[in-house]
């Protein structure tokens, strides 16, 4: 992983063959008997967080199925990506890409450098504070959580919950399209105090820029969009092919303007030559 950083599988068996709830761990078994006996063996060797509790390849599905993208209806196990532990400060994400082999395949990608040997690990949330993840691990995958971060000293742990809550926070004000629209400095503030805490998962927003129209900013907002989810979804990823156009040409984004133009700007107006603190400051209006 240190030098590929992405490695993609197929699925072993997919929720697509449940023919109803009541049929679910017959229709999986009809399924598990068509594959090869290595794959069947593959799937019946994957944990079972919930022994005892019912059916034993819903269990197993249960326990290491993951959605085939975000707005999915249906999940998927696979050989070894499924053998991946939580943790709640991952080293590498996962996503779904439909386009990828025959029918899709899931792709793992290493958002941080993972030296030889040690774990990967990808987040099955989708953040919360320590206390919130604790409850959705044991309702939703029977385990508790004793990950590098969980298993913290109580001092550390209270200042990443409080980092996790205003994440949270910032991701409302952000969304809130009165301060966008009233207030722009205000919602950018917001912007980079949530880039401050997000470092590592890297730039997700162009839009408070955009709407002002201010193009220098947007299209370098769009660029920074694109390279953050090369290295999380790779280059076919949907989402970085949305974004790629409004790099060079941010005025045809429909939120463009939306607002004003009193941030207006040229493309041209990026400051190339300015670097490091200079350039934060332009970047940040300050
Ligand atoms: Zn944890």
């Amino acid at each position: 992983m240190t030098q590929a950083r992405q490695d993609s599988e197929p699925p072993l068996l997919t929720t697509d063959v449940i023919t109803s709830v009541e049929n679910t761990e017959t229709d999986l078994a009809i399924h598990l008997r068509t594959l090869p006996a290595e794959k069947q063996r593959a799937f019946l060797s994957l944990h079972n967080n919930f022994p005892g509790q019912g059916n034993p390849l819903t269990s197993i599905i249960r326990s290491n199925g993951y959605p085939l993208g975000a707005d999915a209806g249906c999940g998927g196990v696979f050989e070894n990506i499924s053998r991946i532990n939580h943790g709640c400060l991952p080293n590498a994400v996962q996503n779904w890409n439909g386009l990828l082999g025959e029918e899709g395949e899931e792709t793992v990608y290493a958002i941080k450098d993972i030296k030889e040997g040690e774990e990967i690990t990808t987040s099955y949330l989708s953040g919360g504070t320590s206390k919130e993840r604790r409850a959705v691990l044991k309702q939703s995958f029977g385990f508790d959580c004793t990950c590098k971060l969980c298993d913290s000293d109580e001092a550390d742990l209270k200042a990443s919950d409080e980092r996790l809550s205003r994440i949270q926070e910032l991701h409302i004000d952000i969304g809130d399209s009165e301060t966008v629209r009233h207030d722009p400095e205000k919602a950018l503030g917001y912007c980079k105090e949530l880039l401050e805490i997000l470092e590592v998962e890297g730039i997700k927003d162009d839009r408070v820029t955009a709407m002002h129209s201010d193009a220098a900013r947007a299209a370098w907002w769009a660029k920074k969009f694109c390279e953050a989810k090369v290295i999380s979804a790779g280059k076919s990823c949907i989402d970085r092919l949305d974004m790629k156009p409004f790099t060079k040409r941010p005025q045809k984004h429909d939120c463009f303007g939306a607002f004003s133009v009193n941030w207006k700007t040229k493309l041209e107006e990026l400051p190339k030559e300015r670097a490091g603190e200079e350039f934060e400051k332009w970047l940040w209006r300050e």
